[in-house]
């Protein structure tokens, strides 16, 4: 007998309770929620999520574990005030982004600044405020020791390694070649030096060695070599180490078939190292930094149905909302095979009978594509179209000024 293989499916959306047939966002109907954001489309972040999220890591974490949250993959300052509540401490990867994790009051020495292009003022804001500068060649530490003799303050100083192994790795590998990121670990002892010859304050490493993985047994592995390369380079130290980044690299389920991530399969590799760290870099505050782990989930962009059409049989629901404001739904933010988030009609969703369509948006041209054969109820003008996992990269990681469509607000509940 034949039987059908059954197309894998999206994993189950926690969080957003449905009400009368409606998503509830923090017990907010979506419709009145739209209504109290006044406009479509809009990205709204749940801070109760957010902070479940955290509290969940915590509890599954080894204790003496410090959590960043990277604020690349939301900035909304009204969500890195929260998260900043939550945490122990940010990373930047801007002058911009610089200031806004200023203002919230968390200090100096738990904020730290990536990036391979940063600019002369941008070290010199870095130095100034008494951050963590993870520096990421050499003539970033030049000119952090320019910035330091010209403000009579030392710079903390922690070098972004460019690890020398590479991931059996499912998701993306920052790692083991060639790259514009960290200096190449093979160099990072003439750099040690270098920062004893200039006098700054050595801090310690910054080992980043990939994102979006949803496989323990390559984080474990990533955990594994990334403490062994720290103990390697730490002999070259000029001082001892004070704070050991061991990157992040969780992963969250976007698309069919994936599975979230088992923190118990992580948990006790990472406390063996913990206590083998604590032995041998006994001053190190060991820290992960994450950035959709915690806030991905937490995120739902929202438009409204324009219109649903037919062409040559096939059903396109055309909304308001598109690439312009998320890039990484429609596929086109690295993704080498393009899959759909889960998407819905948060007005509808108890509606049974449902039909497949092509849910894009308004902009000319067909790479604004936010379901590809997706199954929605069938649409009218006015429904309110609902792209999950969307609280990490997704505004501020699209290109908004693209055809000159009208901007998405964001707002946090
Ligand atoms: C982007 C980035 C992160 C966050 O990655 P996520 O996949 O969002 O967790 C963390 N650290 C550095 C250095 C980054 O560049």
């Amino acid at each position: 007998m034949m039987s059908t293989p059954t197309p894998p499916q999206h994993a189950p959306i926690p969080h957003y309770p449905v009400v009368n047939g409606e998503l509830t966002v923090a017990g907010i109907p979506l419709t009145r929620l739209a209504a109290r954001v006044g406009q479509t489309p809009f990205y709204v972040y749940d801070r109760a999520v957010m902070t479940a999220r955290v509290q969940q890591l915590r509890a599954a974490l080894p204790k003496a574990i410090s959590l960043h949250y990277a604020m690349k993959a939301n900035p909304m300052p009204a969500v890195v005030q929260h998260m900043a509540t939550l945490v122990n401490g940010l990373d930047v990867a801007s002058g911009r982004e610089l200031r806004v994790a200023l203002d919230t009051g968390i200090p100096a020495h738990e904020i730290s600044f990536a990036g391979p292009g940063k600019s002369d003022d941008e070290i010199r804001m870095a130095v100034a405020s008494g951050i963590v500068l993870n520096v990421e060649s050499f003539a970033q530490l030049e000119s952090a020791a320019v910035a330091a003799r010209e403000l009579g303050v030392k710079a903390n100083i922690a070098v972004r390694v460019n690890p020398d192994f590479e991931l059996k790795s499912s998701g993306m590998k920052m790692g083991g070649h060639a790259a514009q990121f960290g200096v190449d670990a093979e160099q990072v002892p003439t750099l040690l030096n270098r920062i004893k010859e200039l006098e700054q304050n050595f801090v310690g490493f910054h080992i980043f060695w990939g994102s979006q993985n949803l496989r323990a047994e390559n984080v474990r592995d990533a955990h594994d070599k990334t403490f062994a390369l720290a103990y390697r380079l730490a002999e070259s130290a000029p001082s001892p180490v004070k704070l050991l980044n061991i990157g992040g690299g969780l992963g969250i389920p976007y698309f069919p078939g994936d599975t979230p991530l088992d923190l118990n399969d992580i948990s006790a590799n990472l406390q063996r190292h913990v206590d083998e760290c604590q032995q041998r870099l006994p001053q190190a505050e060991i820290v992960m930094e994450l950035g959709r782990y915690l806030v991905g989930e937490a995120g739902l962009y929202v438009c409204a149905v324009r219109e649903r059409k037919i062409s040559r049989g096939e059903v396109f629901v055309v909304t308001d909302g598109g690439l312009h404001h998320h890039l990484a739904a429609s596929g086109n933010f690295g993704q080498i095979i393009r899959k759909n988030y889960p998407v819905a009609l948060g007005n509808r969703m108890d509606d049974t009978e449902k039909e497949t369509v092509q849910f894009v948006g308004p902009l000319c041209t067909p790479l604004d594509l936010l379901g590809n054969k997706v199954q929605l109820p069938v649409a009218r003008k006015g429904d309110l179209a609902v792209v999950f996992q969307s609280g990490a990269y997704g505004l501020t990681a699209s290109p908004r000024g693209f055809l000159s469509q009208g901007d998405a607000v964001e707002v946090l509940v």
